[in-house]
């Protein structure tokens, strides 16, 4: 049986970028568009996020993504005349190595290209900024007072609520099982109760399991799944309040106040990943087969973090929260058509940083679906920028995590 309504789009998967998508593709007059969500929306990798929201990228056109992100948070306020919970408290990044340093004065650069503000301070007004930070004589401090934070969750509602205000149709707890269509054309997808939707195009944003679906086509996603994972611990009186986030490039680390508790991520300097086609439907709860606890990973993290930021030893642990980024070999997105194949789109591979760029990748894959010229060069997110690779392949997937342990930005 076939469903009634054709969109001309079909996009797979409620997370923050199948969202995002909708409420970009949402403008665009008489253009049919169905979300397609097995689940509720938001409730996998986006609603893990810890949120972070930083506007200067290591690349140009990933700070244009991130940009857009905030373009589109105001226009989304706007439109609804209800506040989102950003906190526009900013990010303070402290580095007392060389290459730390470096990478904080590259910072300052391109905030200036993109006519940001930063400020550097001297360790005690850091140290008054962030009262968890004791910083050793030597270490440099970069503000940058246009980041904040916000609930992930409540970024990819006001998408989807903008969205199906524009007409977006959202088919919840229906499952892709396929795709129809030829070896070189998607014309569709199969639903799980054998219903088929036909479509125009088809937007596979699936987050980590759109490796699965793209490989269906024959398609490698350059991608992997990779741990991410953060603790927060019990309220203490050193954790202010609206303070900044801070980033660590020295540890490999990033903390945030979180109702009154810091919340901090440690990069894993080992791999820890998974086999795209061994990720269950519902992540809540998933855990990795090595290091499940992440107890390896903080014990490693600990002395470099602690050195920067001695309150931890007082902080009791609340929670930990460990879940799946999609990391490609060079930490930026895959956005754009599947080679080889016509009416498939990609837009996945956030390399945890899918809230931050939402905006961005929404409002590119817009451009590109309507033929308007892209308010960014899609090249840098093209998906055959690495050639050829197995998805599946345990060096691919080492690759990948690789990209993770060297990430130093937030
Ligand atoms: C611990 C952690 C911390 C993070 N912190 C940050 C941060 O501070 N800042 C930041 O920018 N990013 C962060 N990230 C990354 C961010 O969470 C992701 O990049 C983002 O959520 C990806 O969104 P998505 O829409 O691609 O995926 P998802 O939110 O996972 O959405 C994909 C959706 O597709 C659906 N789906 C899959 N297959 C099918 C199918 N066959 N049929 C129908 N539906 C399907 C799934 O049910 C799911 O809802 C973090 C990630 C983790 C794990």
């Amino acid at each position: 049986m076939s469903i009634s309504c054709h969109p001309d789009v079909v996009v797979i998967g409620g997370g923050i970028l199948g969202c995002s998508i909708a409420s970009y593709l949402s403008q665009q007059p008489g253009l049919a568009v169905t979300v397609i969500e097995r689940g509720g929306l938001a409730e996998q990798t986006t609603s893990q996020a810890a949120g972070l929201l930083t506007r200067i990228r290591p690349s140009s056109g990933l700070t244009a993504l991130a940009t857009e992100t905030f373009e589109a948070i105001d226009r989304l306020e706007q439109g609804s005349g209800v506040p989102l919970p950003l906190q526009r408290a900013g990010s303070l990044q402290v580095a007392a190595s060389a290459s730390g340093q470096c990478q904080l004065e590259t910072l300052a650069l391109r905030a200036a290209e993109f006519g940001r503000d930063t400020e550097w301070f001297d360790n005690s007004e850091a140290e008054k900024l962030a009262p968890w930070l004791a910083l050793e004589a030597g270490t440099r401090a970069l503000f940058l007072p246009d980041d904040g934070y916000i609930d992930p969750y409540a970024l990819c509602m006001a998408y989807a609520r903008e969205a199906r205000r524009n007409g977006v149709r959202f088919q919840l707890y229906h499952e892709v099982t396929s795709l129809i269509g030829s070896e070189s054309r998607v014309t569709g997808v199969r639903l799980s109760t054998g219903d088929t939707v036909q479509a125009g195009l088809v937007i596979d944003a699936a987050g980590p399991w759109s490796t699965a679906l793209a490989h269906q086509q024959g398609i490698n996603l350059a991608m992997a799944p990779i741990r991410s994972h953060y603790w927060i611990s019990a309220p203490h009186s050193r954790i202010a309040t609206g303070g900044p986030i801070t980033i660590l490039p020295d540890s490999g680390a990033y903390a945030r106040p979180e109702v009154g508790g810091l919340l901090f991520g440690l990069r894993d300097n080992r791999a820890v990943y998974a086999r795209p086609d061994a990720l269950p439907n519902n992540l809540h709860g998933y855990r990795f087969d090595v290091d499940p606890t992440g107890g390896e990973a903080l014990e490693e993290g600990y002395p470099s973090f602690h050195r920067q930021c001695p309150v931890i030893e007082e902080l009791s642990l609340a929670h930990y929260i460990s879940s799946v980024s999609s990391y490609t070999p060079d930490s930026a997105p895959l956005v754009g058509a599947m080679p080889g194949v016509d009416g498939f789109v990609a837009a996945t591979g956030c390399s945890g940083a899918g809230i931050g760029l939402s905006g961005g990748i929404g409002r590119l894959v817009s451009d590109l679906v309507t033929g308007k010229p892209p308010f960014v060069s899609p090249n840098d997110f093209r998906l055959d920028r690495f050639g050829p690779v197995d998805s599946f392949d345990a060096t691919f997937i080492k690759r990948c995590a690789e990209a993770r342990a060297r990430k130093r930005s937030g």
